[in-house]
């Protein structure tokens, strides 16, 4: 199959969330601009979603991968008001801010504000002190791409590393922060002590300024925001996004196996044995297989992306009886920091945070299993695997009884990890691909790798695709732009 010369083709590599809203958001900004395109999409499973799929089974409503995305990017809920389709948005119960760290053997609650932080038993009077602090130290080097434990102890402390950084890193990469890129995993932070001096100070300052906005309450350094998902889960967006994108553009069960540079962009060899004529590719696969396909072209970007490393893990959806627990459940669940030596990262008190996730009178929790921790549990058989959910439910919950219903799912490459240095990396890929040229990096293992982030750089892929078919672009309108918060 060619394009026609008055009509452009555009492939994009990879159906899960980051590849289709890329191609919806080329589609949008082509229309916008009125420039003919076409955009296929190529999925190498018969599914669309990648790591994004809500299964359904006995009357429960099971995520296989993210349970939601928060308010505090503006990207997915940008995508979700241009697309119509808000009513099928479900906000998390209000009992979700509260969060919960498994700490010293028992759930203790993360303080919101300061006061419940002064009272709260979680950090002791001299891991407070330590944090306090945080107010008389210098800035640290600009230059420098700190690992997330290195910037912690450096301006929080040791306590407030252990008690808190460390399970929130495992709760959102899945990751060690000893290893992880300050800059790359929490921009907004390191951005914070470069403009403001420091993190308290620059807490302080952004809350006189949002209150110079008309906007109360604190400033958070940490990702902040109100959980969203879907009536029928995370999954619903991807199947709008392919709706909208085409049944005629969206090939499932079709891999790309081969690119071919030509004169006027690439020709991609699919699996079915088709060949597409292309102006522009997207490669939005995991970083692992995008690798694969561009080795006979961009050596060094190939090696880079072959070498970022993920994680692995389990994510266990467990039924109960609501009779069987004795806790509330009045939250959004808790995380373990690894100090703790228990064998699962967290547990989300799911059919707490969103109504239709169990049927009337039974309660539904996921549990994160593996990761940078303990990547061999993954690999547990089920039968092994259900036993040490059971274990940790009941250490941490108290919970004897069995689950009714349990539904498990492995990813052996879960979360792209940003080690320190990824950055600097991940410009050597784009320089060596601009060379290359026709040729664009979507996927969730550059530049973040929550939801948001998949929507926020389809934003900004884009109109970069379209300027490098010589299509002049405006700057995207406001809600469309690139966004680097967290
Ligand atoms: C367990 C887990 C929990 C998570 N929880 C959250 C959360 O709560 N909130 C949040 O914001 N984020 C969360 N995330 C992250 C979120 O899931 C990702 O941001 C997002 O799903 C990544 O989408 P992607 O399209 O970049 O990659 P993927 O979903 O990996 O999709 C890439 C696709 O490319 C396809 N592909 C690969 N090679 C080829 C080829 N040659 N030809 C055709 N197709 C190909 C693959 O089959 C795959 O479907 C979680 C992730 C995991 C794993």
């Amino acid at each position: 199959m060619s394009g026609s010369d008055s009509v452009k083709t555009v492939v994009v590599i990879g159906g899960g969330l980051s590849g289709l809203s890329a191609a919806n958001a080329i589609n949008e900004t082509a229309n916008r601009v009125g420039f003919p395109i076409r955009t296929i999409l190529l999925e190498r499973d018969s599914w669309l979603g990648g790591k994004i799929r809500s299964v359904e089974g006995d009357g429960y409503l099971c995520e296989t991968g993210p349970n939601g995305f928060l308010d505090n990017k503006p990207s997915t809920m940008a995508l979700v008001n241009r697309l119509g389709v808000a009513e099928r948005l479900y906000k998390s119960d209000d009992n979700a801010r509260k969060r919960y760290v498994f700490s010293d053997g028992k759930l203790q609650r993360i303080p919101e504000d300061p006061l419940s932080f002064l009272t709260s038993e979680l950090i002791s009077i001299r891991g407070k002190l330590r944090l306090g602090m945080e107010f008389l130290l210098p800035q640290g080097d600009p230059n420098k791409d700190e690992s997330v434990a290195e910037f912690v102890t450096r301006r929080l402390g040791a306590e407030a590393l252990d008690k808190l950084i460390d399970p929130m890193s495992a709760g959102i990469y899945a990751g060690d922060p000893n290893v992880m890129s300050l800059k790359s995993c929490f921009p907004k932070v390191a951005m914070i002590e470069q403009q403001f001096g420091g993190l308290l100070r620059g807490m302080l300052e952004m809350q006189k300024m949002a209150k110079a906005r008309g906007v109360e309450g604190p400033q958070n350094a940490g990702p902040s925001g109100v959980l969203w998902s879907f009536k029928k889960g995370t999954g619903e967006i991807c199947d709008i996004l392919a709706d909208r994108i085409g049944k005629e553009n969206v090939r499932s069960g079709v891999e790309a196996t081969s690119l071919t540079r030509t004169e006027s962009g690439w020709t991609v060899e699919c699996s079915d044995g088709e060949k597409i004529e292309a102006a522009s590719v997207v490669m939005a696969t995991p970083a692992y297989d995008g690798a694969k396909l561009l080795q006979p072209h961009a050596k060094t970007a190939s090696a880079i992306m072959e070498n970022i490393p993920y994680v692995p893990t389990a994510m266990a959806c467990l039924g109960y009886e609501r009779g069987d627990i004795e806790h509330p459940l009045d939250g959004f669940g808790f995380l373990i920091p690894g100090k703790e030596g228990r064998k699962i990262l967290g547990s989300l008190w799911s059919s707490s945070i969103f109504p239709n996730r169990a049927p009337e009178g039974k309660v539904m929790f996921t549990l994160i299993i593996g990761g940078a921790r303990s990547p061999e549990l993954v690999h547990l058989d089920d039968e092994a695997l259900m036993g040490v959910c059971c274990d940790e439910m009941d250490i941490t919950l108290g919970i004897k009884a069995m689950p009714t219903f349990n539904k498990i799912t492995r990813w052996d490459r879960a979360i792209p990890q940003y080690v320190v240095g990824h950055g600097a990396r991940v410009a050597q890929v784009e320089a060596e691909l601009k060379e290359v040229g026709a040729i664009h990096l979507g996927g969730n293992a550059y530049y973040g790798i929550g939801i948001n982030d998949c929507t926020a750089r389809a934003d900004t892929l884009a109109p970069e695709v379209l300027r490098g078919l010589g299509v002049e672009v405006v700057e995207p309108e406001q809600g469309r732009r690139p966004d680097t918060t967290t």
